[in-house]
């Protein structure tokens, strides 16, 4: 694990790299005695940015992008789920980084929050709140945005939450319907909203911070009223809710087809979950929306959320006036089976 140095740091540490040498194609940075080299353009921001470099493999993982706010380590690839929109299908092997991660966290910029995804973090629980624990002691100022679904919390898990710290840590978690038969055909587990339901009054007990997520597709398009009123009214204590669109990737690519949802062509179901929503003093954000797909009233609720690595723009894009307010696409989206009424604002 290393950080790249291409300046002095206030925060020296003994896994840096300083640089030294740089030419137009690639730099050079010294190791511990070593010379690591990294090919990049003289115009790529690498100063800050942590490395891992497992043995035996060729090319490093860039864990900790210093200049992007976009983050996030992924735990695991394992999930005890199957959403029909899962755009990191589960694999059934884990190999443990924490101890890799502990230290990436130590090394990272200061006052970022850093997401935690997988799969599902918490097959890993105990190992992942270890991590949650040790990072949030060695860097108070560092914060952590864990996707879950939220099926493994127990009662007991509430003094770790407590000791983690509770402003520490947004849960970052599903729901796609109020009705657990549609819920759980989504996700493919039977049971699945039960059980979440049970953990997310776990979680409100506990004092935890949570974000609700709500991928809008075909299959709850009709119900996202009812589950608008579940929100406002099961679920008041929720920091944000966050209604997302598609990424066309893994099973969302697959099921594509059925599971789309044009909503620059048809925003009436959004606006009314927005509308209640907000009446009731709920904060609702539109994530992975091109903001010409929403209609004016509503763009203040989309913010450029696709992280920077993975986001493209489209050539009408080019002139537009609201570019560096808008988060664009997916590099995979494919325009030819997608949004409908787009254009230039
Ligand atoms: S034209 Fe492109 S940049 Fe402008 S709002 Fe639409 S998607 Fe965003």
């Amino acid at each position: 694990m290393l950080r790249l140095c291409e300046s002095d740091r206030t925060d020296p540490s003994e896994q840096d790299a300083h640089l030294i040498r740089q030419e137009s194609d690639y730099r050079e940075y010294e190791y511990l005695g070593f010379s690591v080299l990294v090919h990049a353009t003289a115009d790529m921001p690498l100063d800050g940015d942590v490395l891992m470099i497992l043995p035996g493999q060729g090319s490093a993982h860039r864990l900790i992008r210093a200049s992007s706010r976009h983050n996030t380590l992924l735990v695991t690839e394992q999930c005890d789920q199957l959403c029909v929109m899962c755009s990191q299908p589960p694999k059934k092997h884990h190999v443990d980084l924490f101890d890799q991660f502990a230290i990436a966290a130590t090394l990272a910029p200061s006052g970022v929050y850093i997401g935690i995804s997988g799969g599902e973090p918490l097959l890993h629980k105990d190992r992942l709140f270890e991590f949650l624990a040790s990072a949030a002691s060695a860097r108070p100022d560092l914060r952590f945005h864990v996707l879950t679904n939220a099926q493994h919390f127990e009662p007991d898990d509430i003094s770790s939450l407590d000791a983690i710290g509770l402003d520490r840590v947004l849960w970052g978690i599903p729901l796609y319907a109020s009705e657990a038969e549609l819920h759980d055909d989504i996700v493919g587990k039977p049971g699945a909203f039960h059980r979440l339901e049970r953990n997310l009054s776990l979680l409100m007990r506990a004092g935890a911070s949570v974000e609700l997520r709500t991928v809008v597709t075909q299959q709850n398009w009709e119900n996202l009223r009812y589950l608008a009123n579940y929100v406002v009214n099961r679920t008041p204590f929720i920091s944000v809710w966050a209604l997302m669109q598609l990424e066309r990737i893994g099973y969302g690519r697959m099921n594509w087809h059925k599971t789309f949802r044009d909503t620059s062509s048809d925003f009436t179901k959004i606006r009314s979950a927005i509308n209640l929503a907000t009446a009731k003093g709920i904060a609702v954000s539109l994530f992975n929306f091109p903001l010409c797909s929403v209609p004016v009233p509503y763009r203040q609720f989309a913010p450029s959320t696709i992280s920077d690595w993975k986001r493209k723009y489209l050539d009408f894009c080019e002139d537009c006036s609201a570019r560096s307010a808008c988060g664009g696409f997916f590099e995979w989206y494919s325009h030819t089976e997608g949004f409908s009424e787009l254009g230039q604002i």
